[in-house]
């Protein structure tokens, strides 16, 4: 690296980053033979239908390793449909990182049901497994555990709780599609696993989501749902036979069919893919090993355990190393250096006004308390880790190949940053009060 010029650009030095790729970011990668699906479904007008859509569903459960999977439209509707499925109802309570997509939680709402926010843990940006049970109520019914980032979450002390409070445990994966959790699947270790397919995520098809369960009761609620076309006699479900023709939740939640044909295409190419993008990765960081300030949010690499196809991947911001460095001033430099870089990520749910006093319904009370017998929403102060994630964490470029040459000027961009930090000590105007965003895709 010492070939690398180490003035910074940011005070008009030579950018890290000489050369650019867009070859590097571009995602998905879309060829002839995704085209070829699409145009087939397209020219015979069967965008509407479910054949296409129920092969994709055998091979992903067979991916997968479960023995069902429903195609939805949205991620959001495959956590709608799990939470049905799971008979999560009026007055019940779910555990959810307060850090992730607001989907993860906020279809509880349209249930009856409402959410508790556990705090993450600070290396692995995941619900923090020691911040659960005292949260568990008699009203309890869920935990919802999302991979976030594509780290996968403390799958062990998780389902010790579950098991010993008899609670369901809905796996969020869509940031974490196809990533091991100690050498099994994330999405294979709780009842239900649902996920994003949309177009921003790792496993990208457009506006699509899916379920997957061994569990044949929620697969089939997550059916009668939202799915009335396949809610007919071959349901198996005694409680569900009397109902079939019409969607018990009142929703329509079908994958569109130009996403399933794109679907059968990606998941032939998935991992390898995803393996390209985790070695590129992995050199990254392996190039920033010991650099002060900076670490990986990676996962050990004897753990088994792995990243998935790292999908909006960050790194975690030590500024004590970097005398004090605010992160908007140490993001302002890498950025400048010509590389991806921005503070924080999703913010913290338990803040937004809508869990705190929106009274979506009508029930003349808050939504998120519309249905409790206790007032369980939580003020500014509860969930510390959790309101610090717009300086704990900022984005890193998401490389899709392995491109050494590429790697290594953005590589070099983050440490010369970190090595030249007295400088921009100088001149730091601190950290505005509000970072990060309430989604990543095309935010505003
Ligand atoms: C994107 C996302 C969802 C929702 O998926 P959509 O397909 O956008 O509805 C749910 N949970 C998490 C963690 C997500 O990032």
């Amino acid at each position: 690296m010492s070939a690398f010029p180490s003035r910074l650009a940011i005070y008009a030095g030579p950018k890290a980053v000489q050369n650019e790729s867009k070859e590097i970011f571009k995602w998905p990668v879309v060829t002839a033979e995704d085209e070829a699906a699409v145009l087939e479904v397209l020219r015979r007008g069967g965008m509407s239908d479910t054949d296409v859509t129920q092969q994709f569903e055998k091979e992903f459960a067979a991916w997968q390793g479960v023995k069902y999977a429903l195609g939805c439209n949205t991620g959001t509707a495959a956590l709608h449909c799990a939470m049905f499925g799971c008979k999560i109802g009026v007055g019940d309570e779910i555990i959810c990182p307060s850090i992730t997509y607001w989907a993860s939680a906020l279809p509880c709402f349209s249930l009856g049901a409402t959410v508790v926010f556990a705090d993450i843990d600070p290396n692995t940006l995941c619900i923090d497994p020691s911040d659960i049970e005292h949260r568990i109520t008699e009203r309890t019914k869920a935990i919802i555990v999302v991979h976030y980032l594509g780290h996968p979450a403390e799958m062990e002390p998780i389902l010790d709780i579950a098991a010993r409070h008899n609670l369901k445990v809905i796996e969020d994966v869509s940031h974490a599609q196809g990533g091991l959790y100690k050498g099994k699947k994330v999405g294979t270790f709780g009842d239900v696993a649902a996920m994003s397919l949309m177009s921003g995520k790792s496993f990208a098809i457009g506006e699509a989501g899916i379920l997957a369960t061994n569990d044949l009761e929620i697969y089939e609620r997550g059916i009668a749902f939202g799915h009335y076309s396949r809610f007919g006699e071959q349901i198996q479900t005694e409680s569900l036979k009397p109902y079939i023709r019409l969607p018990l939740g009142g929703f329509k939640y079908r994958m569109h069919q130009l996403s399933s044909a794109m679907g059968r295409v990606q998941l032939k190419y998935y991992d390898q893919r995803c393996e390209e993008i985790r070695r590129a990765m992995n050199y990254f960081w392996d190039l920033l090993e010991n650099v002060p300030g900076i670490k990986a949010h990676r996962t050990h690499r004897d753990s088994g355990s792995n990243m998935g196809g790292w999908y909006a991947a960050r790194g975690i911001y030590l500024p004590e190393e970097l005398g004090g460095l605010s992160i908007h001033r140490f993001v302002e430099a890498v950025r400048a250096e010509g590389t991806e870089c921005s503070p924080g990520a999703n913010k913290p749910l338990h803040l937004h006004p809508l869990l705190n006093t929106c009274d979506i319904y009508g029930h003349g009370k808050p939504t998120r308390i519309a249905n409790s017998t206790r007032d369980l929403r939580q003020p500014y102060g509860s969930l510390p880790i959790s309101e610090k994630i717009g300086t704990l964490t900022y984005s890193i470029p998401w490389f899709k190949k392995y491109l050494p040459d590429i790697i290594e000027q953005h590589a070099h961009a983050y440490r010369k940053v970190a090595e030249n930090y007295k400088e921009l000590l100088k001149d730091d105007p601190g950290n505005p009060p509000d970072l990060g965003g309430w989604h990543f895709y095309r935010q505003g």
